[in-house]
């Protein structure tokens, strides 16, 4: 590849969790200057289709746990750095927001090791959306005053210390990418006496019109929602504030099992030069 004279500029910015509407003026301008697109799976086509430049070139980067198609982050990394010497205005399009639980790190070396110039662009977390859409309140007074983003997936080890440490904290919990491990955190949290007034809302496909909101007290999760595999993505939440769930609910719940976002596997297959 023969680097061009002038290098381009990589624009890292967050969609938001589904609803396309989530998505910031700074992030949509950004779109429509774009030649190249670098996609992540979590981010509604609908965004694509309605704001990306029709000559821009997308690029499918998604990942998703343990499923072919997923691309590894060097690639994603050696992408960003070849479009970008080539002289391309390149977006690096995330699902939700750039910082919470995804690899910017990674993309902020690779990109500062070749000295390419880089903008962040925030973007509204799952979370937040989630709390947003589901009636949960995050930090809702008189019921939690703090709140804190967690993961718990396939290769994650927390010590003892620390669940006990969760279960008794009165922070409002949230758990991304932790759907498949939900009976191991009940597990953890119920042994460590978690109190009975603290409730568990699982998320799925947040902000969508697909989503679905399923609530149990942690001690009952086994007859209510023990075996199930949730849709992806999902995301989890535990607190007292869930209880306010009930009352301030006012999205429609979907029970539908069908998927918001496409598998990686059936998104298009990556685009090198
Ligand atoms: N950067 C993203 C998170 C990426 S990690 C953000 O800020 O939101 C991917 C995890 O985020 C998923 O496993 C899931 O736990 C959560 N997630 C993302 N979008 C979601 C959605 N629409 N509904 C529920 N959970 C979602």
């Amino acid at each position: 590849m023969q680097p061009a004279q002038q290098k381009g500029k990589v624009i890292i910015a967050g969609a938001g969790p589904g609803d396309p509407e989530l998505i910031t003026v700074k992030t949509v301008k950004a779109l429509r200057q774009a030649e190249v697109i670098l996609v992540d799976r979590l981010v509604s086509e609908e965004i694509l289709k309605e704001y990306a430049s029709p000559q821009a070139e997308i690029v499918y980067v998604g990942k998703q746990c343990r499923r072919p198609g997923t691309t590894p982050q060097a690639t994603i990394n050696e992408l960003l750095v070849e479009y970008a010497l080539l002289g391309k205005q390149v977006l690096r399009l995330k699902g939700g927001d750039v910082s919470i639980f995804s690899n910017v790190l990674d993309e902020l070396q690779a990109l500062v090791a070749h000295e390419i110039p880089y903008e962040i662009i925030p973007g509204i977390t799952a979370a937040l959306g989630a709390a947003a859409y589901a009636g949960i309140p995050l930090t809702a007074r008189q019921h939690s005053t703090a709140v804190r983003f967690l993961t718990f997936y396939t290769y994650s080890k927390l010590t003892e210390e620390y669940w006990h440490e969760l279960a008794q904290t009165e922070d409002t919990l949230v758990f991304y990418m932790s759907s498949e491990r939900l009976n191991e955190v009940v597990e953890k949290l119920t042994r460590h006496g978690i109190s009975e007034e603290k409730q568990l809302a699982v998320v799925e496909q947040a902000t969508t019109p697909l989503q679905h909101v399923q609530v149990s007290s942690l001690y009952d999760y086994e007859q209510n929602l023990g075996g199930k595999t949730f849709v992806s993505p999902s995301l989890v939440i535990i607190g007292k504030v869930v209880a306010l769930h009930e009352q301030f609910q006012w999205f429609t719940n979907n029970p539908s099992r069908e998927h918001y976002f496409k598998p990686v596997s059936e998104q298009a297959s990556l685009v090198l030069q």
